[in-house]
């Protein structure tokens, strides 16, 4: 068999977004399976709608996902020349013509794309459509039939001078020898179309597969709302590039045995196109969630320290290393997103950190200035400043002065930490260090003596 060429063509007219990254990386973990090419085009012949912020974007994330290209970027906008020579072809042997020279022969033109509206005017040239039956096989959904009455007429070149999306697809698709076009199903109806291109070009015809929609939770198109959100957005949410990779393999695919936390090896190992899901996938944002958390988990606190610290930096906060690592180590189990580490730590990180107004009323709001004196006392003697000692030290004064251990210990945590929730709080004091957990258990003593000077 001859060496499998696939490409990804997005337009840049918006980010890439999670249905666009799902098909790049199907097309490139096929190459990778195979040995293959991948090839990477940028289909910006919509000049109006096209900007050069997208295609630096759309560039960005496929490295953010670690999806490299074998050949390209091509720009289509480059190679008019190329479409122009095979449209004149065409029209020397008759199976093209200018829109001018239609005479009222009532036929329908399909322009391809919403944005192709220039088709119709003299200089555009235009196919001509024999009616038949349009018949082509994709590897997932089989047998396709589609009569070409359905699309009528096909533009090729526009009046502008650009190539219509179909005729500079296939010109491409064929020039750049691609084997396999995978491609996402609002395209099907394309197909049928650029099959007739390519055999009026005599041109062999690549196979053919289309993925299903990815649908949102509500069941229709995804949206901004049910999670449609540029691949870029995602990461400065604080997703893990491997687990958006991960997710975006399982909207449609899966190594079997309901396995669904693999590596992408793994992935490029066991994928194949015709295991490709019939029906449409659903965005589930509790999956991604629930994806992300276990690829923070399998980290190492030095790998996610080198993750969040450009978080960390964004919000020109400057740390120490290890103590960062240890903050990382104590948030790692919960965190969903590497986001969580800056806002949920916020504390760890600056003292002046936010205090939830919820657990103030809760805890804070009965005076316990002479316990937190009592408390600051031990705490300046406990030594070595270490969790089980920390313990050990608090629960004998709790014991000494006769209270149950949470009358103390939520107080303390809400003045240290302005939170009602976090890690164990012994462990928190530990890492937060002595001389911040005095510094603001004192806070709190001046508070309340602000609150009862009035
Ligand atoms: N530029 C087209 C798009 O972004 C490419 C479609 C195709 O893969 O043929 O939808």
């Amino acid at each position: 068999m001859s060496e499998v060429r696939v490409r990804f063509a997005p337009s840049p007219t918006g980010f890439l977004h999670i249905g666009g990254a799902r098909t790049a990386l199907f097309n490139w973990v096929y190459a990778r399976h195979a040995n293959g090419k991948f090839i990477l085009r940028i289909e910006d012949t919509d000049e109006r709608r096209s900007e050069k912020r997208y295609v630096d974007e759309i560039l960005d994330s496929m490295k953010w996902l670690g999806m490299d290209w074998d050949e390209g970027p091509f720009y289509q906008s480059q190679r008019k020349d190329i479409y122009l020579e095979f449209a004149n072809k065409l029209l020397e042997e008759g199976r093209a013509y200018r829109a001018a020279e239609r005479r009222n022969k009532g036929i329908s033109i399909s322009v391809g794309t919403d944005s192709e509206t220039e088709s119709d005017k003299g200089e555009a040239i235009i196919f001509s459509v024999p009616e038949e039956d349009v018949v082509f096989n994709d590897l997932i959904r089989g047998e396709i039939r589609i009569n070409s009455r359905q699309f009528g007429d096909i533009v090729l070149i526009k009046s502008d001078g650009m190539p219509a999306y179909n005729f500079a697809c296939v010109v491409d698709d064929a020039l750049m020898g691609i084997t396999h076009i995978l491609r996402g199903d609002d395209h099907i109806s394309n197909t049928p179309k650029q099959v007739l291109l390519y055999r009026a070009l005599g041109f062999d015809v690549p196979e053919f597969a289309h993925f299903p929609l990815i649908l949102g939770k509500d069941g229709g198109r995804l949206s901004k709302r049910t999670g449609a959100t540029a691949v870029s957005e995602y990461r400065r949410m604080g997703y893990l590039a491997d687990a958006i990779v991960n997710y975006l393999m399982l909207l449609g695919w899966s190594p079997g045995q309901n396995r669904e936390i693999f590596s992408i090896e793994e992935a490029i190992d066991l994928f194949d196109i015709k295991d490709v899901n019939k029906t449409a996938a659903v965005f589930d944002m509790d999956k991604l969630n629930w994806v992300n958390s276990e690829y923070i988990k399998s980290k190492s606190d030095r790998e996610l320290l080198d993750l969040i610290l450009p978080f960390l930096k964004e919000r020109g906060l400057d740390v120490d290393e290890a103590y960062a690592i240890k903050v990382i180590s104590l948030f790692k189990s919960r965190a969903t997103t590497l986001v969580d580490f800056v806002d949920w730590a916020d504390y760890f990180w600056s003292d002046d950190f936010s205090f939830d107004r919820e657990a103030v009323d809760m805890h804070l709001s009965v005076d316990k200035s002479e316990l937190f004196v009592r408390l600051i006392g031990v705490f300046e003697r406990v030594h070595p400043w270490d969790t089980p000692i920390i313990e050990k030290e608090f629960r004998a004064l709790v014991d000494e002065m006769g209270i149950k251990a949470r009358e103390l210990i939520h107080p303390v945590r809400v003045a240290v930490s302005g939170k009602r929730i976090g890690p164990g709080l012994f462990d928190l004091l530990c890492v937060l260090g002595r001389d911040r957990v005095i510094d603001r258990l004192k806070k709190q003593v001046s508070r309340w003596k602000e609150m009862s000077d009035g």
